[in-house]
């Protein structure tokens, strides 16, 4: 079978790239050997958004009464909650099917293997094309700690299916994925305790509103154990004991269960990459330009298998990006702005360089700091509750160069600050912008201003 485009990969990067090219008219095949939708639509974003929901209702209902809203009883059902994550996850992969249907995209369902850039197998079947997009996206990393192989241990997809709660949880990684799960399960009454290499939690972010986030969580009982080593993973019984070490010492941590989330790698591996003698970075991901053409002309990579972004949004730009260079469109991928957030509760949301960033590549920048109680809405909508919006700006010419926001919903406004970023705006283009009254995203204007 003959066709202008085969992608490998239905996940984010995969199934924009097929509709992408369906659209505009190009005969396109899409192998997915597992779920369409990939790891974000049936075991990442999606889904833990889902759990994160219901999470976040229930602290509402128990803490109704601020807002002068009396709820007599409050009460979860983890079983449901997981149950209607599944019922999303099922409802937006048909989406996804629907949406390729109407592109004529062929989906085959299966694992491809390449053979050479125009040659791919798949079953007993052989697929040629003009051009190749790989999106094998990624996988999750084991951490070779001692003991590792003779514990029980979950990742985020056990996690996801947790129908009883345990009454202990260890989280060994701080980043996105374990603060999100803390969140959940904290939420729920569970004693969560998060194990980080590092000195704070949710690297990457900015510095600043992560170690905020990190008090906000302590308070609520969260425990974190900072610049910690796991050494070893035993079991005991029905129980996990997490043996760590730091300057203070040594220390056992016993746990009903244990989430290993130390990071993901992209899938290299297994299906032939090898025969297209591409350039990789480092042997770990595969090397692109900027429209998303890896050093064989006419193949092209998107999503985590490029290894530096790892995010659902940026698979999604990379793939319309290649797939326009493949029409001859002019397009190119910039990574000045991909937002990136925690969809903790609070969430906490960045865009553009952070204070960390800027500091190492020496550049001078200013600082405007405000509370987000200077959002009407925001006070509004969140009693007793504060939080903080950063912003970033070019000492020489004051342009944004970067923002930061620990407030609900940061998620949501912090695509205003990516646009100020792309489009190179300074804070006085960006305040003349006319924000709707009252929205928390007139934060920025106020710290504009
Ligand atoms: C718990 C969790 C939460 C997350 N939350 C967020 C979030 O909130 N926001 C966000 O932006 N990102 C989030 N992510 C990351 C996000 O899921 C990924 O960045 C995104 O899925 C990457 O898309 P992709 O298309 O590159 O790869 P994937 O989604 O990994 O899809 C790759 C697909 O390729 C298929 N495949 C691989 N090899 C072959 C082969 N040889 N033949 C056929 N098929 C093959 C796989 O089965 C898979 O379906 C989260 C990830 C996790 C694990």
């Amino acid at each position: 079978m003959k066709f202008d485009v085969a992608i490998i990969g239905g996940g984010p990067a995969g199934y924009s790239a097929a509709e992408t090219a369906g659209k505009a008219g190009l005969r396109v095949v899409l192998f997915e050997k597992q779920s369409l939708g990939g790891v974000c639509l049936n075991e990442g974003c999606i889904p833990t958004k889902t759990l994160l929901y219901s999470a976040k209702v229930y602290d509402l209902a128990k803490h109704a009464s601020k807002y002068a809203v009396t709820v007599p009883e409050v009460s979860f059902d983890p079983a449901r909650i997981v149950a209607r994550k599944s019922k999303v996850v099922r409802k937006l992969v048909l989406g996804v099917k629907a949406k390729l249907a109407e592109s004529k995209v062929v989906l085959v369902q299966g694992e491809a293997r390449i053979v050479d850039k125009h040659t791919i197998r798949c079953g007993e079947e052989t697929y040629t094309c003009d051009k190749l997009i790989l999106c094998t996206g990624s996988e999750t990393f084991t951490p070779p700690v001692k003991g590792v192989d003779a514990v029980t241990y979950w990742t985020h997809r056990e996690a996801l299916e947790c129908k009883a709660l345990p009454a202990s949880l260890v989280i060994v990684g701080g980043g996105v994925i374990g603060m999100e799960f803390a969140s959940f399960f904290g939420s729920l009454g569970v004693e969560v305790t998060i194990v980080e290499l590092l000195d704070e939690i949710l690297p990457g972010m900015d510095r600043e509103l992560s170690g905020l986030l990190r008090s906000e969580y302590a308070k609520r009982g969260v425990k974190f154990m900072l610049s910690t080593r796991v050494a070893s993973l035993a079991q005991a019984g029905e129980q996990v004991v997490v043996s760590c070490e730091n300057t203070d010492g040594q220390e056992s941590l016993a746990a009903d269960k244990l989430l290993l989330s130390v990071g993901r790698r992209p899938v290299i591996h297994g299906f032939g990459l090898e025969n297209l003698g591409l350039s990789m970075a480092g042997n770990k991901a595969v090397t692109v330009n900027d429209t998303m053409e890896t050093s064989v002309p006419g193949v092209y990579a998107c999503g985590d298998l490029t290894g530096f972004s790892m995010l659902a949004h940026t698979a999604v730009r990379e793939a319309e990006v290649a797939v326009h260079h493949i029409l001859g469109k002019d397009d190119a991928m910039s990574y000045r702005a991909i937002p990136a957030v925690v969809y903790t509760n609070p969430e906490l949301a960045g865009v553009g360089q952070t204070e960390e960033t800027l500091q190492s590549a020496g550049i001078a920048y200013d600082t405007v700091k405000l509370p987000m109680a200077f959002s009407g809405r925001f006070v509004a909508e969140n009693e007793g509750v504060n939080g903080l919006c950063k912003i970033l700006l070019s000492k020489s010419d004051r342009r944004v160069l970067g923002v930061h926001v620990l407030g609900n919903p940061a998620s949501e406004i912090i695509t205003l600050a990516g646009m100020a970023i792309e489009w190179k705006l300074t804070a006085e283009e960006w305040k003349k912008i006319v924000f709707p009254h009252p929205t928390v995203g007139e934060i920025f204007r106020e710290a504009a201003l």
